[in-house]
Formats: C-alpha cells, sequence, structure tokens
C-alpha cells in the first residue's frame, strides 16, 4: 500500500516535490494518511493536491524587545489548509522547533477533524518559533500581541479562528483578542477561542479535548462491550489534556498505572491515586519525584502493558521502532500526529487498534465550535449543555467511523479519513474551480 502511494502522479512524494516549502516528515506523514484514504474514494490526482496542499501560508519575523534591552527576532506562522468548509481554525504553538512544514500538517489535521467532526471550518495552524519556558510573562505577552498584530489581516471571526494549542493557553488568547479588538475598536470576541471564561471563553473549553478523548474512548469500548471502569490506562503526557483525561478516567474507576510528563514518568500497576498526582504536580510543577509511585524512564512508559495506552503528548512518539514492544490491547491518541504510518502497519498487524487522533483528539475544536457560536450569538451555553453536546458530537463522529471501517475492512484512521476526506472533497467539487 505504502509503495504504491508513493509511487502515484500525485502521491505523498510528488507533493512534497512540488510543494519544497512544506516539506518535513510530519507534512509527509500526513499526506500519506491522507492518501490511504484518497485510495478509497478513488479521487484523482488534481483533487488531491487540492486537498493536501494549503491555500495560505503567512511567515513573520516578529522583532521583540527582550527584558534585558536586546532585540531579538522571532518567526511566527499560520497556515491555513482548506478554504473550501468555512473560516479556518486551529490553535497557536509556542515551540522551539516550530517550522511551516509542521504547521502544514497540523493544519491539513485540523481540517480532516473540523470535517469528521461535522464543524463549518477548514483546517488551520500556526505559532512561534520559542521556547516559553525561557522567557518571562512579559516577554511572552509582547511576542502574542506583536504576533497577533501581524496575524490582523489573515485571522477574524468569519475568516481564520485562533485557539491554545501547546505552550499556549487562556492567557494568550486574552491578549490576542485584546490586541486584535483594541484595533478593531471594539470587542470581537468570536475572533479567538480558548479566551478565559470571563471574557467570554466556554467554561469547558479547558477540560475538553481530554474529555472528548475520554468520550470517545468510552464509546469505542462499548462497542467491545468493555467497560471503563477497571481499563488500566497509560498515559503520556500530564498537561492540559492528559491530565484531565487522567482524572475523568480516574473518577469514572479506569485505573491509571502510569502517567508522565517532560520531566518523567512514574508508575504504578496497583493504579496511581490520580488526585493526589495531580496535586503533587500543581505543587512541584512535575509528576516527577511523586513519592508515592516508582520513577520510570519516560520511554518506557509507551511499552508497559496496560489496557489502553493514551498519547498526549505530542506527534511522533509511536514509530517503528517502539510499536512492536507496546503491550497495550489499544490506543487512543489524544495528541496530534502522535503515530507514524509504519506503526499503524505494525500495531494492525498485531491486532492492536488505534483511535485516531482526528477522531480521539478533536473534543477541543468541538468546544472551540462552541465558544464561537456563542460569541457570535452573544448568547451563552450552560456547562452541562456544552457537556452533553460535546458527549453527542463524539458519540456520532466514532458511529460514523466505526460503519466506514466495518464496511470498507480498513482500519479507523483510514475510516475516519475516508469519512472526512469525503465531505471536503465533495464541497470541493460543488464548489468547484474559480475562474
Ligand atoms: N489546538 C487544538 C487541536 O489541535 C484545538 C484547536 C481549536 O480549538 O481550534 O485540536
Amino acid at each position: 500500500m505504502r509503495a504504491a502511494v508513493a509511487a502515484r502522479p500525485g502521491g505523498a512524494a510528488a507533493v512534497s516535490e512540488r510543494a519544497p516549502e512544506w516539506h518535513t516528515d510530519l507534512y509527509r506523514m500526513a499526506c500519506d494518511q491522507f492518501f490511504r484514504a484518497a485510495d478509497r474514494l478513488d479521487l484523482d490526482p488534481d483533487e488531491c493536491t487540492r486537498l493536501t496542499e494549503p491555500r495560505r501560508s503567512l511567515v513573520v519575523n516578529l522583532p521583540i524587545r527582550m527584558d534585558d534591552g536586546a532585540l531579538v527576532n522571532f518567526a511566527g506562522y499560520r497556515v491555513q489548509h482548506i478554504l473550501t468548509m468555512g473560516p479556518t481554525k486551529g490553535g497557536l504553538r509556542y515551540a522551539p522547533d516550530l517550522a511551516l512544514g509542521q504547521c502544514a500538517a497540523l493544519a491539513m489535521w485540523m481540517t480532516w477533524k473540523c470535517a469528521l467532526l461535522g464543524l463549518p471550518f477548514g483546517g488551520a495552524k500556526g505559532g512561534v518559533r520559542c521556547d516559553p519556558s525561557r522567557l518571562s510573562a512579559e516577554e511572552i505577552e509582547r511576542i502574542t500581541r506583536r504576533f497577533a498584530s501581524e496575524l490582523g489581516p489573515v485571522i477574524g471571526p468569519d475568516q481564520d479562528i485562533p485557539a491554545p494549542d501547546m505552550g499556549t493557553g487562556e492567557r494568550e488568547m486574552a491578549w490576542l483578542y485584546d490586541t486584535y479588538s483594541q484595533s478593531a475598536g471594539h470587542a470581537v470576541p468570536a475572533v479567538v477561542t480558548g479566551k478565559p471564561p470571563a471574557l467570554g471563553g466556554t467554561p469547558g473549553r479547558r477540560d475538553a479535548t481530554g474529555l472528548g478523548a475520554v468520550f470517545a474512548l468510552e464509546a469505542a469500548l462499548e462497542r467491545r462491550r468493555s467497560p471503563l471502569a477497571g481499563q488500566r490506562c497509560a498515559i503520556q503526557g500530564f498537561g492540559n489534556v492528559g491530565s484531565v483525561a487522567a482524572a475523568e478516567l480516574h473518577a469514572r474507576g479506569a485505573k491509571l498505572v502510569a502517567v508522565s510528563d517532560v520531566d518523567g514518568a512514574i508508575a504504578d500497576p496497583a493504579g496511581l491515586d490520580i488526585p493526589a498526582v495531580l496535586a503533587w504536580s500543581g505543587e512541584h510543577g512535575s509528576v516527577a519525584e511523586y513519592p508515592e509511585a516508582e520513577a520510570i524512564p519516560r520511554d518506557a512508559l509507551l511499552e508497559l502493558p496496560c489496557d489502553v495506552l493514551i498519547p498526549a503528548a505530542m506527534e511522533h512518539q509511536i514509530t517503528a521502532d517502539n510499536a512492536a514492544r507496546l503491550r497495550c490491547r489499544m490506543v487512543a491518541e489524544a495528541a496530534n500526529g502522535p503515530t507514524t504510518p509504519a506503526a499503524d502497519e505494525i500495531l494492525a498487524d498485531r491486532g492492536i487498534p488505534i483511535l485516531p487522533d482526528v477522531l480521539a483528539g478533536g473534543g477541543g475544536v468541538t468546544v472551540s465550535y462552541f465558544e464561537w457560536v456563542q460569541g457570535h450569538q452573544r448568547y451563552i451555553w450552560s456547562p452541562s449543555e456544552v457537556q452533553e453536546r460535546l458527549r453527542v458530537q463524539m458519540r456520532s463522529a466514532l458511529a460514523e467511523v466505526l460503519a466506514t471501517s466495518d464496511g470498507l475492512g480498513v482500519d479507523l484512521r483510514t475510516g475516519a479519513l475516508v469519512v472526512a476526506v469525503r465531505r471536503v472533497a465533495e464541497a470541493a467539487k460543488l464548489r468547484a474551480v474559480y475562474p
């Protein structure tokens, strides 16, 4: 299958040759996944080009005055993948290795995530190449506000709506909202989601990605007549996504046998006391050195025996190098792009299903959509309404993925992408080519 994909005239190799600006491992990986779905849908090469290459990309240099008086340039990016479905939507990431090709891949995944969840958006992603852990709050504010003003011409409530991603959160979204609104001359709440609740953010947005992953997992397990309670879960990543998923799983009676963050990993085969781990990490900034569990090497978490492995950190974690050593019965991807196509094949051969990122990681953007609707309507929903709508949306997307995967006899990722790509391809065909 992979060789056939690479040999196609419009295939992954051809995409990166034609579009060297986006050519990175991550972009090739997103294209490789796309072509597996495109093959099932019999899309022709021109349609494939239209659906893979980003419509718009912005690269900016942000001159920032540092606290010590030095002037430093930071690179900022925003890639808008597809303009066919409505405004574009996706997070802003602050990370030291951020590059255009990475944003292009992440923007493409946002397109499929939105289409799968039935949200009226195309995908986008962007951010600033910086290491927020080495910057003061004042420096991060200057970066965010300068970036917001550079983004001014390409974002807007009906144009492109940023949100948090790795390294950003409510604080940065508040600065972005304020900077954009200052230049508009009035408050524009729908220009960004993931705002603090006091500024019109939805209370459930902070927890939405972790919670959405649990809703999807719960529904997937139900299909296998397997209750969530009692499942032994290991979670890689204890940030906004992983810690919420851990707390929710723990509250529902699952057993968290290991969790990790950038500084360390801890394990307890009898099940970690997650409220205590949360309190420890809140106080010490990390789960590492939590005294009531065994410290293990971070990489070892992925290979521990468990029922459900939840990568909730970053891309490219389950690869051809470690996939054969995984000892879980299922993977639920709360992060974007954690499993490479080669690892997909190894896990498929081993009979380990993967609940893919475009589904299991879709809770955040779904609640972002709710926040955007509320921003436009100036009518605020109750937290329980937000949560219930999220649950319904995740379950119905899962049902479509299962029906498609079963019908075509393909893995869940390919099934999810077939549902998503079919929707976008149909819309692109109807809108046709202008002029
Ligand atoms: N950054 C999140 C994601 O990767 C959410 C994006 C959004 O809410 O727009 O799905």
